[in-house]
């Protein structure tokens, strides 16, 4: 019996057709109530809060769906640990509730719970372990806190040097007298949460366009341009939200940011083999940073991160210095039993955090995110996290809709599922049925990427030999996920584009993904 596969949400499709068309009412002087500047998490949460309260919504990025710091992540959806041995109470409540949203009710298909192991070497004094596990314990509070099941999120515990070993077989079992073993919620895929949460705005009403930079903002809307033909025009709108992240400073001058830089490693599956949970290596010399172990979903392993204040222009991707690289290995083979050298590294990545500006260290800043108003009535939402995008959005579009006296609905959000969630009482494809790297990316739309596969089996196949992606999710991001081009394609849509030599052997199916997606059967 062929089963029915449900089509995507109405009007949750992003692609260049309905870009095209958008654009051209915008550029008609079609009036919107909002316009959000920049499509990272938390302009993407914005256009999802404002059009969920039923208020007309156009949100542009310059470039793409997460091109900024929302695609550089750890991809830790956290519950505020770091914050709390800070004695940032709120903020660490805050990120244990948006983590429990998460989990629980608006995206459980790309956010998971996942374990990390602290392994108690002997450069962790017993002192220090204390503390950790004590911190750990707090964190386990603030779960219960923020009402999420134990069931979803264990709590911590210590584990002998043996269990240790089972799940992080690459340590080094000399003078390992045990782990702290914690659990947190982890991210498939940062990258994905924004185009999840732009397709639900879209779905909402809310025209989100890409490629499409704002030159100038005042606040009844900005002269842009449509970065696809170089034609220049105003979009006026009711509100104006600045949600452009490291970059926002560049558009409101005001808002003052302090960028800090953090740097990933790319290691491919195998590199550390048996590895089953996260590490928390602690930094020598430091008593609360750790230098962290994540293996992903695709068997890759990214090792992070640094904190370093970056002055000056503000580049639109971030380099990776060398003494990054040294300083991650180093801490990373400190602790494991076979050290990895600098040729086993097959990738690098960085990202700048947006931090509000404040003297200290960008490591001691505060991760609280702000709502500022500018003279002219622009609002800039900046700082935060990943983890709070929602939270963010909403004292944002708060302050908008008091301020411009607009007509809204109270906020929505944190009981709308997103693009691909199963909603509530439902089930999702986690069982079984499909391919759990397919359920984990695509949640109740990973039966449509297959069956895309079945019309035309050619797209079933892996876009090439060792890598996963299949040519129909490419499909499926030229028709669905706003993928415009090769770049969306391989760095955003999949991330493919994270080992410079894998995105080499991907780019003609990518390409041929663009040429023949709308020739082919299927949604
Ligand atoms: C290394 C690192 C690791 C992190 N890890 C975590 C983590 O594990 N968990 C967590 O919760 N948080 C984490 N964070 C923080 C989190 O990633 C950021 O706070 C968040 O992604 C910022 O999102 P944003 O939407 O505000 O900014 P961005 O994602 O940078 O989005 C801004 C967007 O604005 C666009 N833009 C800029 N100028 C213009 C213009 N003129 N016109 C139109 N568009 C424009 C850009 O193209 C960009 O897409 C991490 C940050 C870093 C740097």
């Amino acid at each position: 019996m062929s089963q029915v596969v449900p089509p995507p949400p109405a009007g949750s499709s992003l692609n260049a057709a309905r870009r095209a068309r958008e654009l051209a009412a915008l550029a008609d002087g079609g009036e919107v109530d909002l316009l959000v500047v920049g499509l990272g998490a938390t302009g993407a949460g914005v256009a999802l809060d404002a059009a969920s309260r039923g208020l007309s919504v156009a949100a542009i990025d310059a470039h793409d769906l997460a091109y900024g710091t929302s695609r550089w992540s750890s991809k830790m959806i956290h519950g505020g640990l770091r914050y709390l041995a800070k004695g940032q109470v709120g903020v660490a409540y805050e990120s244990a509730v948006e983590r429990n949203i998460l989990l629980t009710r608006t995206a459980p298909h790309l956010v998971r719970a996942a374990p990390y192991v602290l392994p108690l070497t002997p450069d962790v004094s017993r002192a220090q372990g204390a503390t950790v596990m004590a911190g750990y314990r707090l964190g386990d509070a603030l779960r219960a806190a923020a009402r999420t099941p134990r069931g979803t999120l264990p709590g911590p515990s210590r584990v002998t040097a043996a269990r240790a070993l089972e799940l992080a077989g690459p340590l080094a079992a000399g003078g390992l007298r045990g782990a702290l073993l914690s659990w947190d919620g982890r991210l498939v895929d940062d990258a994905r949460l924004v185009v999840a949460v732009a397709r639900t705005a879209a779905a909402h009403g809310a025209r989100v366009i890409t490629r499409c930079r704002a030159l100038r903002l005042s606040g009844h809307g900005a002269w842009v341009r449509d970065e696809e033909t170089g034609d220049e025009f105003a979009i006026k709108a009711r509100a104006v939200v600045n949600a452009a992240g490291v970059w926002a400073g560049g558009l409101v001058p005001s808002a003052r940011l302090r960028p800090s830089r953090g740097t990933h490693l790319v290691l491919r599956a195998g590199t550390l083999p048996g590895l089953r949970a996260g590490l928390h290596v602690p930094i020598p010399g430091e008593s609360n940073r750790f230098v962290l172990v994540l293996p992903q979903h695709d068997g890759r392993v990214y090792v992070g991160l640094t904190d370093e204040p970056v002055d000056g222009p503000v580049p639109d991707v971030p380099d990776v210095p060398p003494q990054d690289v040294t300083f991650l290995l180093d801490v990373l083979n400190s602790v494991v039993s076979v050290p990895v050298p600098r040729e086993r590294v097959a990738g690098a990545f960085a990202g700048l955090r947006p931090l509000l500006a404040a003297g200290g260290r960008t490591a001691d800043l505060s991760r609280r995110h702000a709502v500022l108003r500018s003279a002219d009535g622009i609002v800039t939402v900046v700082g935060g996290k990943l983890t709070t995008y929602r939270r963010m959005a909403e004292d944002a579009v708060d302050v908008v809709v008091r301020e411009r006296s607009l007509s809204a609905g109270p906020c929505r959000t944190a009981r709308l599922p997103l693009v691909g969630a199963p909603g509530k009482g439902g089930a999702g494809p986690g069982n079984g049925s499909v391919p759990r790297r397919l359920a984990e990316r695509y949640g109740t739309e990973a039966h449509a990427v297959i069956a895309l596969g079945k019309d035309d089996p050619s797209l079933a196949e892996p876009v090439a030999t060792g890598i996963a992606v299949t040519r129909a999710e490419m499909v499926w991001a030229v028709r669905h996920e706003g993928a415009l081009n090769v770049e969306d394609l391989l760095d955003r849509r999949t991330r493919i584009g994270l080992v410079a030599e894998d995105r080499k052997i991907a780019e003609s199916a990518a390409a041929l993904a663009l040429s023949n997606a709308w020739k082919i059967r299927g949604f």
